[in-house]
């Protein structure tokens, strides 16, 4: 619905995480198709407590991470790769240059 923060960003699991199916709402890969998914849905979140919440910090806050997200990722070696993204369309892996073959 145009104009209202994507609620859905608020349903995470229950180990915190939002989750790979959160990407392939039209929505969140609008115009980052390469995001990581756990940001993006921590600053939708944050798009929605900006509308609705009436208990934002007095500098406006920030997006968050779950908890269990952020202390998994506390945890995580930083050597490891990021996972590579994938096209919204066509769920293939995209290139190094972040092209979809099946997009060209
Ligand atoms: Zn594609």
């Amino acid at each position: 619905m145009a104009g209202e923060p994507p609620l859905t960003s608020l349903c995470v699991h229950q180990d915190g995480t939002i989750g790979d199916g959160y990407l392939q709402a039209p929505r969140a890969v609008a115009d980052t198709p390469d995001a990581d998914v756990e940001e993006l849905a921590a600053e939708h979140r944050f798009l929605c407590y900006q509308r609705y919440a009436t208990d934002l910090p007095a500098d406006g806050g920030a997006p968050t991470l779950t908890a269990q997200v952020a202390q998994a990722r506390s945890r995580r070696p930083p050597s490891e790769p990021a996972r590579p993204a994938t096209c919204p369309i066509h769920y293939v892996e995209l290139s190094a240059t972040g092209v979809c073959s099946d997009c060209d």
